[in-house]
């Protein structure tokens, strides 16, 4: 039997590309809030025109359509600003994780094609020698430098670094006129963003993914989840990331929804913002909710919180429980899905059941279809487990220059394989039961075992290396690394850690080492992760 479910139809309106979402939120809700909190207040007509400084600025410093922005930098008002005004400028964005370190950042850069680049001085200060150095990687598309955050004058390095007063400065140049048309140059169906995810390869992937599909997949999402106009949406989660840009700011666009961005998640400083903004909707990893119940959460007013919403990692049933009867959160949703598949392969609504909630996670977007198939390719019958397969505007194009990469997760039939393994049941709602790829989960941030055993065998003292998840209480799970240590090397796990701290992201730096004189391997080499995950 042929285990399908497809959601029906799909509507994206008349708006196809995100500039003219800004552009259209302004013109019919001139003074909806769009942005608050403490760094300010901007309504929709505000921040549409705070967007076009950004894109006259751009196009005075040159950039035409089609070039790549990265954006490095902690979320901000500056973050949504200059990327919507990167985007209205035709440019292609590339977010990029403020977790990564120079040596990574250098690397989706290069690999991005990156010609302009949006960071905070903290970030050029403290990684951009380092950026060079280690990465051994020459950058040579990037020209040009904006910090967000600085006053410092025009160029002084290798690259014109401008900050951001004197970056918009330069759009006096160009009239009002001249944006607007470049904004109507825009195809619907051009590259809107190119997201890197690392994968089992261990080598970080661009995901391509149009206008188009950004607009027809988050405006399912939002309505799913029932996000609407008057909502004020706290921020937490990266802007680098799907979870944070596109369920999160584009989503905001899509319903009319504030904005209330915060740089990064403290526990302390989110329930005072909660209180303080009257937060009504809130979405995050499993963690962020662990973290809040734990706080001293009584002494604010969170009254205002009506809808919560996790996604990233399984959601233990009594969290769920937890969040609905002591945070008093009446609404709860969860989803699922990977940057592969534009963020999002199902949701569960936020009037389910607490056990569907948890134990699912929930029905196809409505314009796709999931099968699940054996390990021979083919459907298999309804409520057995094996590889999750989706269709439809949910899929990426493919991955930035790589067809080969492309052509190993998306099927001649157009399906994509996400490498999770579920279930679907009759009703249509999926659950995850176990994971294809290597990968694991900290905190909601993915960790790829092949990319980190790439770099830990730069250690002189490592011989062999292999990386697993562990489970952790408070973050899911964590990584251990299983070394060989090198012959004579007096290696120890504390620096074998510290050493790793300032190559990768502190996500992927393994809580634990242990030593062993050799690692199981099959017949092909492959090392037996399952023996070192239970050696019983
Ligand atoms: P990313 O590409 O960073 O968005 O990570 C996607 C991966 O995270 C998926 O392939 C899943 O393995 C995992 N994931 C995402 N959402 C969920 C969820 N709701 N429950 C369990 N795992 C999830």
């Amino acid at each position: 039997m042929d285990r399908r479910h497809s959601g029906g139809s799909s509507a994206v309106g008349p708006v196809t590309t995100i500039p003219a979402l800004v552009a259209e939120r302004a013109r019919r809700y001139p003074d909806a809030v769009a942005i608050a909190g403490p760094a300010g207040r901007l309504t929709f007509g505000e921040l549409a025109e705070e967007v076009a400084a950004v894109t006259r600025a751009a196009m005075a410093s040159g950039l035409e359509v089609g070039d790549r922005v990265g954006i490095w930098a902690p979320n901000s008002v500056r973050w949504i600003v200059t990327a919507l005004g990167m985007l209205s400028a035709g440019a292609t964005l590339v977010p990029i994780s403020t977790r990564l370190r120079g040596a990574e950042t250098a690397e989706v850069l290069a690999r991005g094609h990156a010609r302009v680049v949006c960071t905070v001085q903290e970030f050029l200060g403290l990684d951009y020698p380092r950026m060079l150095a280690e990465s051994g990687r020459p950058l040579p598309d990037l020209e040009h430098l904006i910090l967000l955050d600085d006053a410092r004058g025009e160029g002084d390095a290798d690259w014109a670094i401008s900050s951001w007063e004197g970056f918009l400065a330069r759009g006096i140049v160009i009239g009002p006129q001249s944006a607007q048309e470049r904004m109507a140059e825009i195809e619907p169906d051009s590259i809107s963003d190119i997201l890197f995810t690392s994968g089992t390869t261990g080598a970080p992937k661009g995901v391509l993914c149009t206008h188009r599909q950004s607009l027809e997949v988050f405006s399912q999402w939002a309505e799913a989840v029932t996000l609407r106009p008057g909502d004020r949406y706290l921020l937490v989660n990266p802007f680098s990331h799907t979870f944070g840009y596109k369920a999160g700011i584009l989503a905001c666009l899509l319903r009319t929804a504030t904005m209330v961005p915060m740089e990064r998640f403290d526990t302390a400083r989110a329930l005072q913002l909660i209180d303080c903004e009257r937060i009504t909707v809130l979405v995050g990893p499993p963690t962020l909710f662990t973290d809040l119940l734990a706080a001293d959460h009584d002494n604010y007013m969170l009254g205002s919180l009506r809808l919560a919403g996790t996604g990233g990692a399984t959601i233990p049933t009594e969290l769920v429980r937890r969040i609905r009867e002591d945070l008093r959160i009446p609404y709860v949703f969860t989803a699922y899905g990977l940057t592969e598949s534009i963020g999002v392969v199902s949701i569960c609504p936020p009037d389910a059941p607490t056990e569907l909630v948890a134990g699912a996670v929930g029905k196809a977007l409505r314009s796709s279809e999931i099968r699940i198939l054996d390990g021979d390719g083919k459907p298999v019958e309804a409520g057995e487990p094996g590889e999750i397969t989706v269709k439809g505007p949910n899929v990426m194009l493919g991955y930035l220059d790589d067809p080969e990469a492309t052509a190993a997760v998306i099927d001649e039939d157009g399906y994509l394989h996400t490498g999770d393994v579920g279930t679907l049941d009759g009703d249509g709602y999926l659950r995850i039961t176990d994971r294809l790829k290597d990968m694991f989960i900290v905190g909601g941030f993915n960790a790829y075992p092949a990319e980190i055993e790439r770099v830990l065998m730069q250690h002189p003292d490592i011989d062999d290396v292999a990386v697993i998840g562990i489970p952790d209480d408070r973050l899911g799970e964590v990584g251990r690394a299983v070394v060989v240590p090198a012959d004579g090397a007096a290696a120890d796990p504390a620096t074998i850690i510290e050493w790793s701290r300032s190559r990768m992201a502190g996500y992927k730096v393994p809580r634990e080492i242990t030593f062993v004189d050799s690692l199981p391997r099959n017949a092909g080499g492959k090392v037996l992760k399952q023996r070192l995950r239970d050696p019983a």
